[in-house]
This record gives structure tokens, sequence and C-alpha cells, in this order.
């Protein structure tokens, strides 16, 4: 028996004739065909307007956050319950992030967190310069009354919907709220390239701006022209053709992930006290991990339950550290509650990937059941 993963890749036979058919054309440098393709068939399928590949998700938060005019000195406002690579953006600019707890009907940002703290802090004249979200686990932020106050106080949002590739909130899809919005391609999300990210915005000019900021800021000159400081961030062409042969499957591989969030809430349906990572019917989630969350009396259980599913050769993991209780961020202002640090202590992602069949499943269940019956 193999090992079972959180969230493998999932490949098929067309990532691998399109990564081979680049290859085999020799566009394994420089920025080749399959870029520009792999840049317009991400719109069409996701549903978003203008595009740039980039080599990773956080590449993409730091571009999007210069992009926006965050700068030295800047606050800006992060949910902390995240992966690090969110916060760790805003510091690349030079910036501050402030910590807001979630909400607990999805787990995202608290909207009403976020506009109380951009009120007061353009009551004190100090304002925050930019607010991200996060599509946590896949499903949207409910974004609504987080734009309203976002334009209220003119402050741009960017929207890291890394995790949630094809979710959709109210029919709007992932990637349309944030004045601009990113994508991450890295090995264990829903959709991969091995690595890589995108860019997305309605804006074109930013989309522009962003393609040059990850080329060397390099003018349209043969002398190597540079008016300004840029990033090697481009995603390589060989990794684009295995993103295009990754958009033709979304649907299917997403309906996968909620076939098995559905298998585990059956089958721990009878054990007392367990739920899962909420979902508002609002959305639709691409159920990128399934978080089962254990009851708070038995507060041992989670370790418990990822030993004996390590015993078996599963992966599991602990729900994401929430930022604020991270060492490297201690020292960090943080709004709110208990809700992420909650989500934390008795969270445990179980394996999710759109390749597992059925007895992978099986074996799932089969070796967590009885810790979760027994204690
Ligand atoms: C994965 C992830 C990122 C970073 O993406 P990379 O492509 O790994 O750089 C950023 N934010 C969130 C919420 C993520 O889950």
């Amino acid at each position: 028996m193999s090992r079972i993963h959180l969230s493998p890749p999932d490949m098929s036979a067309t990532e691998r004739e399109l990564l081979l058919a680049a290859f085999d054309a020799n566009w394994v440098a420089p920025a080749g065909p399959d870029l520009a393709a792999f840049e317009n068939e991400f719109c069409s399928a996701i549903g978003v307007d203008h595009a740039v590949a980039l080599s990773s998700g956080t590449a993409a938060l730091h571009l999007a956050l210069m992009l926006v005019g965050v700068g030295v000195g800047d606050r800006v406002l992060v949910p902390t319950f995240t992966f690090a690579a969110t916060a760790n953006a805003v510091t690349y600019v030079g910036a501050e992030p402030v910590f807001v707890d979630s909400e607990r009907s999805t787990w995202n940002i608290d909207p009403a967190l976020v506009s109380e703290s951009l009120d007061r802090a353009a009551a004190v004249g100090n304002p925050f310069k930019a607010v991200v979200t996060v599509d946590l686990y896949g499903q949207c932020a409910d974004h609504q009354p987080i734009l309203d106050a976002c334009r209220r106080h003119r402050i741009p949002l960017i929207e890291d919907a890394a995790e949630a590739i094809g979710a959709t909130w109210q029919g709007r899809p992932a990637g349309t709220f944030g004045d601009i919005s990113v994508f991450s391609f890295n090995g264990n999300k829903a959709m991969t390239t091995g690595g890589g990210g995108m860019l997305v915005s309605s804006d074109p000019d930013l989309v522009d701006r962003a393609r040059h900021l990850s080329t060397q800021a390099r003018e349209p000159a043969v002398h190597y022209e540079h008016r300004e400081v840029g990033y090697n961030y481009r995603l390589s062409n060989l990794l684009a053709a295995i993103g295009r042969g990754q958009l033709r499957r979304p649907p299917r591989m997403i309906e996968r992930r909620g076939e098995i969030r559905a298998a585990y809430t059956t089958a721990f349906a009878d054990v007392p006290d367990i739920g899962f990572n909420p979902i508002d019917p609002r959305g639709r989630s691409n159920n990128w991990l399934t978080v089962v969350v254990l009851p708070e009396s038995e507060p041992h259980l989670p370790e418990k339950l990822i030993t004996a599913l390590a015993a078996a050769d599963i992966e599991a993991r602990p729900a994401w550290k929430p930022m604020h209780m991270q060492p490297v961020f201690t020292d960090r202002e943080f709004i709110g509650a208990d809700v992420a640090s909650t989500a934390f202590a008795r969270g445990v992602c179980l394996p999710s990937g759109s390749g597992m069949s059925e007895s992978d499943v099986e074996r799932v269940i089969a070796a967590a059941l009885p810790v979760l019956t027994d204690g």
C-alpha cells in the first residue's frame, strides 16, 4: 500500500502530452507560446479578465502589494488564519501586517472586524493602506461587506485565492473580488504546475505592469534598458504547458474533492461532537482540504488522530497555525478573539486530493474511525 498524501498532484495524459510537446519544440526557454496560451485559457476557464503567469503565488502577492502602492511603514489588514505566505509578502514591501480573526461561518476574515478596524484607524488618522482577504481551504470570503468598507475608505483589496481555484460565491468566481487577485499552482494546491502562480485583475494596465516587473522591468530595447527595479518572477514555459493540461480538468477535479468531503462527513456523522470546516451555503467551495473539527473536551485527540493516521501511512496535519500565534509575528497587532486559534487547536486536515480512489478514502476512514470513537 502506498502512502496517502494530503493533496498530491493529480496529473493525466493531457498534462504529459502538452509538457512533452513544449519540450520537443525546445520551448524550454525563453517564454514560449504556452505561457500566453495558459494565461488566455486561464481567463476563460476561471472567469477572470486579465492574467499574468508567475513563478509562485507568493511572487504574485508581492507584486500585487507593490502595484496597489503598499510600501515601507504601511499597515495592511490580513487574516490571521492563513498560510504564512500571505503575511510574508506584506513584509517584503516593508509594510506591517495587522492580523484579523475569522468569522465562525466561513473561517475567513471577519467582515465586521474589517469594517470596524478601517473605521477606527481612519478616525484616529492612521488609516490602513490595503486589505488582503484569503479564500481559506477553497471557500471564498464574504467579500461584499469587505468591499463596501474598502470603497468607503478608498482602500484597495487584494484577494489571495491561492487555495480557491474554481470556487464561487453567489455565483461569482474566486479571484474576481480583489482589485488584484492571486492564485497558486504550488504542488499541493487543487490545480498545480509543480510550482507557479497567477496574478489577475479586471484592469489590464495593472496586469501589464505586473508582467513588466516580473521580467526584471526590462524595457523593449536590445541593450537591456531598465528604468526601475524588477524581479525574476515569470513562470517557465514548460510549467505553463502543464498548467494548460490541468486547466482542462478542474470541474471533475473539484467535484472529486467534494465527493471526498461528503464521504468523510457521512462516515463520521454518528461520532458525537465532531464537525468540519464550515461551508457557507452562499458559496461553492472547491473543497481543497477537508478539515475535521474534534471535540473541545478532548484536547489531545488531534495529535492522537494524526499519529494514528501516520502509523497507517496516511498524511494528516493540524489546521493552519494562526499568524498572530507564530513566533515570527508575535509582536504584531491582532484584532479579534479565539475563532482561528480554536480551529487550529481542534482541526485536522484530512487527505483530500482529487486523485484519491474509493479505496484510499475508505483506508483513511478505517484508520480514523477507531480513534474518533474511542478517543
Ligand atoms: C499556497 C498559498 C500561498 C503561496 O503560494 P505559493 O505558490 O506556494 O507561493 C499563498 N497564500 C495561501 C493562502 C496559500 O495557501
